[in-house]
């Protein structure tokens, strides 16, 4: 019998174990190998993190919910893939066997990449995990207390933006209501060459839109800005000119920041030979498997894509939930061909569609192809995203809970804009 495991228990991790279970019956016997029990719904966690939703509210306890399906979990964690062996190596010694192995690992979260920066012995929050934006919201609550100016951003070689922005936002709808916004000047600070470019070069009138947000939010914005060191307080930023010099240097004061890191593959696969490139991303074909290990497949935050464009200060592209969503069907379909004996066809479609919030309303881009020239280009704001993504926010959870296939993505945003899933 084919043993399949799933490495990473994340958003690509659980959908894909679902989908090869539902695409492949009863046959094989699948794995998941998590860090810990719990399923984080990680596009809640701005939301984590002011206090609009609690961590039980966006967290789910995994192992029962796969047992249903047949699925067995390892809460452990990899300690590193063995590709030469087939194996994966856990972090208590044991190891477990695949014919396939399918890595959607997310990322690491370089926050030693910048002097000072995360919450771990650094001086800025963050929201790139449920834990981290439950500490960043115990942090605000104190903050709330005796507030000041706040720092919103990312550092140089960050590829996820959208949570940048939905936090400036949501933290300013916060403020608002609490009628705090008179006394907290917040700045925008950003590796992208302007505002609402998103490290996809922008999408439709995106940069036209967010600067005429920010602005109506009293919202500054540093761009084209180097992030080179945190202290207590105090954030040195260096902005560049469109050649990557060095322009204007800035000290930044703040009582409360949160800047997203670059993100490198994990430990567990960035040091495995011939698996990833020089970040740590893992390298895949155009059916999801790595060219050196074909029976190695990999989707989510954790494959490598190139970027968009080149810009003066690094920026990559995001991998958002319909792209991922897209690369879950992608690799069920190849892993069920080759367990048939048939050639690995399908692919995933390599498109950027991201819902951010913005409290009390949000914004929703699409650009089909990611990479331009695109066959759609498409930006608007309305407070119909912020309910959409509410409503995304139960569904996905149910889903998890469930087990249900059907594509969440295509279901409730896209089909109306008649896109596919996979060629
Ligand atoms: C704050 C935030 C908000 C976002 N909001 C949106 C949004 O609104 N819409 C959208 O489309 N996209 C959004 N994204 C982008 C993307 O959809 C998410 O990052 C998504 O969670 C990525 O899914 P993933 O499965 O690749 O990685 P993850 O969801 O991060 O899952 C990876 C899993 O692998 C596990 N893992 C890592 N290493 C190991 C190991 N060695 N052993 C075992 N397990 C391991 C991790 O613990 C984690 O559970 C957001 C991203 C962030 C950071």
């Amino acid at each position: 019998m084919a043993h399949i495991v799933v490495l990473g228990a994340g958003i690509g991790g659980m959908s894909v174990a679902y989908e090869l279970r539902g695409t492949l019956g009863k046959g094989p016997a699948i794995t998941v190998v998590g860090e810990g029990d719990l399923f984080s719904f990680t596009p809640s966690n701005p939301w984590v993190a002011v206090g609009w939703r609690k961590p039980s509210d966006v967290q789910i306890q995994v192992p029962g919910y796969l047992a249903r399906h047949d699925i067995a979990f390892e809460a452990i964690g990899a300690d590193k893939v063995d590709p030469q062996h087939d194996r994966v190596l856990l972090r208590d010694g044991r190891h477990v066997e695949y014919d396939h192995l399918v890595i959607a690992t997310g990322p690491r979260l370089a926050f030693d990449e910048v002097p000072g920066l995360g919450p771990h012995g650094g001086f800025t929050h963050s929201i790139c995990t449920t834990p981290h934006a439950t500490s960043a919201w115990e942090a605000y609550k104190a903050f709330l207390d005796d507030p000041g100016p706040v720092v919103v951003g990312a550092a140089a070689g960050a590829s996820c933006f959208g949570p940048a922005y939905e936090f400036a936002m949501i933290l300013d709808r916060d403020l608002r209501k609490r009628k705090l916004r008179d006394r907290v000047p917040i700045t925008y600070v950003s590796p992208e060459p302007y505002v609402g470019h998103m490290g996809l070069g922008g999408v439709g009138d995106s940069r036209g839109l967010m600067e005429s947000e920010f602005r109506q939010r009293h919202i500054r914005w540093i761009v084209n800005a180097r992030i080179t060191g945190v202290r207590d307080g105090e954030m040195d930023v260096t902005e560049m000119d469109e050649d990557g010099q060095p322009k204007k240097s800035h000290a930044l004061p703040f009582r409360y920041s949160m800047v997203l890191p670059a993100f490198t593959g994990v430990d567990a696969v960035r040091n495995v030979e011939g698996l990833c490139n020089p970040r740590g991303f893992v390298l895949i074909d155009k059916h999801q498997r790595n060219p050196a290990y074909p029976n190695i497949h990999s989707l989510g935050v954790c494959v490598a894509i190139p970027p968009v464009e080149a810009t003066p200060v690094p920026t990559g592209a995001p991998k958002t939930g319909f792209m991922i969503e897209s690369m879950v069907t992608a690799v069920a379909h190849n892993i069920q061909a080759e367990l048939a004996g048939r050639p690995a066809t399908a692919e995933a479609t390599w498109n950027a569609i991201c819902l951010a919030d913005m409290g009390d309303t949000g914004v929703a881009f699409v650009a089909l192809p990611q990479i331009p020239p695109r066959n759609v280009t498409w930006a608007r704001v309305d407070k119909w995203v912020h309910l959409a993504k509410i409503a995304f926010e139960k569904y996905f959870l149910m889903k998890m809970k469930s087990g249900n296939t059907e594509p969440a993505y295509e279901k409730y945003v896209l089909k109306l804009l008649g896109i596919l899933r996979t060629r």
